[in-house]
Formats: structure tokens, sequence, C-alpha cells
């Protein structure tokens, strides 16, 4: 039997290439993961109907196909069919998803195995996976800390090594901020690279679903296989393939932008690592000024949850999930949505309902969009001098579990980098530049390094990713 822990996409490949039986392989494997997932709780529960079906799909395929067998975890607000679609929500506890999500599609066609579903804050808002309805998710790095969220099961699954890929969704960074806490690669795409056919809505203008990978060989292998118009989702269209195979040959010639107002009240140690990455790869650098990034926060916190507020107001009690038992009906929709919705997630419909309100919503709504306007045209003017843009994913060290709870603000801070490159819909990635001691000489903690780029440069941030790579390797 091989050892399970950290394999790769390639690992996976060569292992059923040379003869290894699939039913042999996931017979143990299933077990493995199970036991292994105990230290971190990653998954909310193994989709085992699904793997047996894919293992009996997949063997009359060409072994060729790029995932064939490979296993991946998905975000549990992402519908695989016939498996329970919850989004870590008691509204949705024993909801099954009727149809397969377009990415969950794709990737059974090019031969991958899903796995499991795993955990995140209750419909995506949160930045910790403590919002979770269900269970608590510990950082692979040290339990005592959160993964980061929302996508924080999708995250740890990878970081720990109990699976080569995941996917996860990002509407104000919750793919990249978890990914920076575990270690690993999360790409937030364009928005409409990847169709949203089947994920969840949170706010429908600034979701995107991404991967998580340890290995950027294996993130643009998905990102090639998930990609795409798809006239399911028709925000969706196709941008350039992610030219794997070129990576290596892309002109250096990048030149990056460090936007002062991410460096100036730093950690040091954080701000001391990422410039020793950049030094490393000798490319040409300059100091750059996003003047709105101040207001994005403010700007994420007004539309989030406009759109919030109107599409969870599908969660009735009545067409999914939970049902409350009333005599007539305005009772059945309150007691199942207070029955079923979290704090958090109460909280948001309400801001959001007060910010759409007659009265209001020039005040609000409206100002904040013209104010999102602005980002996009902040960053696309920075993007005239520069290449690509790189600042912290994260303004903190991942912390520990309760550390933010009390104090939703401070919760809020943590996406004060992630929020504009949703607001603005360009890409986004997050590499993991290695790990440092925190403060307190605990356990040493993962530090990631955000790439920005104009939409559909994915390849431009790919190349910057390699070229990192390869100077550290
Ligand atoms: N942490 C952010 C929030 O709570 C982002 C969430 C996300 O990207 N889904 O809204």
């Amino acid at each position: 039997m091989p050892e399970f822990k950290n394999l790769t996409v390639s690992d996976f490949k060569k292992l059923f290439l040379g003869g290894y039986d699939l039913n042999d392989f996931y017979s143990t494997y299933l077990d493995w993961l199970k036991a292994a997932d105990e230290k971190i709780n990653g998954f909310l529960y193994l989709t085992e109907k699904t793997v047996a079906q894919s293992i009996a799909e997949i063997k009359t395929k060409p072994k060729t196909l790029p995932l064939w067998g490979v296993p991946v975890a998905i975000k549990d607000a992402i519908l695989v069919k016939s498996e329970r679609a919850t989004s870590a929500s008691k509204i949705l506890e024993n909801f099954i998803a009727p149809y397969d999500a377009t990415v969950v599609k794709k990737i059974k066609a090019a031969g991958g195995i899903i796995v499991g579903k795993t955990n995140m804050d209750e419909f995506a808002m949160g930045s910790s996976t403590e919002n979770s309805a269900f269970k608590k998710t510990k950082n692979p790095f040290d339990p005592e800390r959160i993964p980061g969220g929302s996508s924080g099961g999708s995250a740890a699954v990878v970081g720990a090594g109990l699976v080569p890929l995941s996917l996860g969704s990002d509407t104000g960074g919750s793919i990249r901020q978890p990914a920076s806490f575990c270690d690993v690669y999360g790409l937030k795409p364009t928005y409409g690279a990847v169709s949203r056919y089947g994920l969840m809505a949170m706010a429908s203008s600034l979701d995107q679903i991404g991967p998580f990978s340890r290995r950027l060989e294996d993130l643009t292998a998905i990102f090639d296989i998930i990609r795409g118009a798809d006239p399911k989702d028709s925000t969706s269209q196709t941008g350039p393939a992610s030219n794997q195979t070129n990576l290596n040959k892309i002109k250096k010639k990048l030149k990056l932008g460090l936007p002062i107002e991410c460096f100036d009240d730093l950690d040091p140690k954080i701000k001391n690592l990422i410039l020793e990455k950049i030094k490393s790869t000798g490319l040409e650098w300059v100091e750059i000024s996003l003047n709105e990034l101040a207001q994005s926060l403010a700007c994420y916190y007004l539309i989030m949850p406009a759109e919030a507020s109107a599409n969870l107001a599908r969660y009735d009690g009545i067409r999914y999930g939970l049902s409350a038992e009333a005599d007539e009906i305005w009772s059945v929709y309150k007691k199942s949505r207070r029955r079923g919705f979290g704090q958090e997630v109460v909280r948001r419909i309400i801001l959001g309902t007060f910010i759409l309100s007659h009265g209001y919503y020039d005040a609000y709504y409206l100002k904040a969009q013209k104010l999102r306007q602005k980002i996009f045209s902040d960053f696309k003017k920075a993007l005239t001098r520069v290449d690509l843009i790189l600042m912290p994913t994260s303004p903190s060290l991942p912390f520990k579990f309760e550390e933010k709870t009390s104090d939703p603000l401070a919760m809020y801070l943590s996406d004060i980098y992630t929020v504009s490159a949703n607001l603005a819909g360009i890409p986004s990635l997050n590499i993991p530049i290695g790990l440092i001691e925190p403060p307190e000489r605990t356990k040493k903690l993962p530090v990631g390094l955000q790439v920005i780029a104009g939409l559909f440069e994915e390849n431009k941030i790919f190349s910057f990713a390699k070229i990192l790579e390869d100077a550290n390797h």
C-alpha cells in the first residue's frame, strides 16, 4: 500500500498508470482519510456513494484523462448530485443535491473522484470556519488555531496532505485567506472565469469558485478543467487556457507593484518574508498606491450583505431543508429561519435588508456601487504601470479559536486585503511562501503572498508563481 499523505496529482497518475487497482486503492484510502481527518475535522462527510459510482464510471475511460482516479474534496456549498449539501447550516441539514454543479460535472468528466464535502462558515460567511453549525476545523499547523475561512475545510484537507486538490468559493477572500493560513495555493479566478452553476449563492456579483492545491502544476491543471463559459451561468465566459506547458518559457519581464498602503503597518516578520521572496525572483518591483484600498472593506460590507440578504430569502422552510411546523405560512417562514440560521447569517440578513430598504438604498447601496467602480478604476490604472500587484493575503497569522468571535468587526478586518479583488472582479492567487514563528513562540505558522492581475490574466499570475517556485527550489 502506498503512503497516502501528501500525494500529488502526478503521484496518483503514476500509481494508476502503473497498474494499481482503483477499487483496492479506494477501499483503504477512504479508511485512512477518515482516520487522518480526525486530527483536523476538515470534512463534514465523505461521499462514499459518489466514490463507488465514479470508480465504476472511469474504469471504462482512458487513464490519460487529466484527473483519472485523483481524489478531490469539495466545499459543502457546491452541489454534488445525490450527496448532502448543507453549506454548514442547520437550515439545510438534510438537503440532498438534485444535480451536479458544473465544476463537479467537469471534474467527474476529467476522471476525478469526489471523496468528500468540506466544512465551512455557514453560507460562506466568516473568516475562521467557526461559524459552521456542525464542526470546528483545526489548522493543520496548530490544533489550537483556526484554518481560516470560509473555505477552511477545503484548505485544511489539502494543507494536511489528505487530498491533492479541493474546491472552495471566494466572495471576499474565502479561498485565499484559508489558503494562506494552511500553507497552500488558493486561486480566486476572474469573475466569470468559472461557472457558478450549482454553487449556493452568497453575494452573486462577488462569488467565484476556485481551487486549492499544494503544487502549482496541480492548481493550473484543475483550473483548466473547471474554467470556461457555461450556458447555465450567463456571467461565465471562456478566458485563455492556463498555458501550463509554457509556464517555463514565459518572459521574465514581469514588473511588480507593491501598494504602500498594505506594507506600512504590516507585522515586520510577515513583511520581511514577503520582501525576501520578491527579491529572490530578481524581478523589478516598484511601490504603488491604491487610494481606494482603505475604503474597500466598507464597500464590501455593504454590497455583500445586501446581495446575501436577497439570496438567502429562498430558505423559507418550504422549498428546501428544515421546515418548522406552524398553523400559518408566515409562522412557518419565521420559525424555520429562526431555528435554521446561525447568528452571523442573521446579522447579515438584517444588515442587508436595512441597506436595501426604502430611503437607505441611495445612501448606502448606491454609494457603495459608485465606490466599487472607483476601486476597479484604481486597479486598472495601477495595472497599466505594473503587470502584477503583490500584497499580503492576510494582515495576521492564523489566530486562535474564539480570539475574534465576540467582535465581528475584528473578524471582518481579516478580509482587509482580499475583498478588493472581488469588488474589482480581477483574479488573485495566494502563494504559500513559508512558515514563521508567532510572537508567542509556539508552533511555526504559514504566511501567504497575494498576487493580483487584470481581468483574465491568470497566466501572468501563474508565471510569477512559477518564477518564485524556481527561485526557491
Ligand atoms: N470572510 C469574508 C466574509 O465573511 C469573505 C467570505 C467569503 O469570501 N465567502 O464575508
